[in-house]
């Protein structure tokens, strides 16, 4: 088992795991962009086949406005062909897997281009604080799934699917717990770190 520490931090193959509001978004995307790791993260992904009216977007709009998960085939196919590429390139991703299925599937895609993950990144945050950030967020963002409802829809099925998807990783890859309820930057350094990826200090 290795966590990819020799790894060059750009080739890394990591999941970032956490529940909506965590901060997960947030995170994938300075780590990809201070290492040039490939960000993928699927609800950007759906979003975008919405925004552009495609036939995707418009069979996932219903899941995704009600907070339910996408089936997993969908969602498998939809990532299937977002890793081309990935041969070449260290990635993050973002929102998925959600489920054992997904997890699996992913480990055979990943396999078949020998390019499996190396460690899991889960940011931890109290149920209070997302449900705070989530409708918040709804104000700014104007998020169409960001409606109380659906807030909480989307973190009970987090909550109901979380603990099967991390045993399964627990079991294979070293999966790193942070606390999430800090400010970006902190939290940040922490991914970093626990990914052991060094950064320069501030000064
Ligand atoms: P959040 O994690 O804050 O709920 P995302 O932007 O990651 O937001 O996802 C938004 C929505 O997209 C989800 O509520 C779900 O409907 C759909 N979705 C994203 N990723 C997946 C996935 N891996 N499996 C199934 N549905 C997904």
């Amino acid at each position: 088992m290795t966590d990819g520490r020799s790894t060059p931090a750009g080739r890394r193959r990591l999941v970032l795991f956490g529940p909506p509001g965590s901060g997960k978004g947030t995170q994938a995307q300075l780590l990809g962009a201070q290492t040039g790791q490939h960000h993928l993260a699927t609800g950007d992904i759906l979003r975008a086949e919405r925004a552009q009216g495609t036939a995707l977007g418009a069979r996932v709009g219903g899941y995704m406005d009600r907070g339910e998960l996408v089936p997993d085939e969908v969602i498998i196919s939809v990532m299937a062909a977002h890793l081309q590429g990935l041969e070449r390139r260290g990635f993050v991703f973002d929102g998925f897997p959600r489920t054992v299925a997904q997890a699996e599937a992913l480990d055979s895609m990943l396999a078949a281009i020998r390019r499996p993950l190396q460690a899991v990144v889960v940011l931890e945050v109290p149920a209070e604080v997302l449900e705070r950030r989530l409708l918040g967020r709804a104000e700014v963002e104007g998020r169409s799934d960001d409606t109380p409802e659906t807030v909480r829809t989307r973190m009970r099925i987090y909550q109901e699917s979380t603990a099967a998807v991390l045993a399964y990783y627990s079991a294979r890859l070293p999966v790193v717990r942070i606390d999430g309820d800090r400010p970006v930057a902190l939290v940040h350094r922490a991914v970093l770190q626990a990914v052991g990826i060094s950064m320069p200090d501030p000064g």
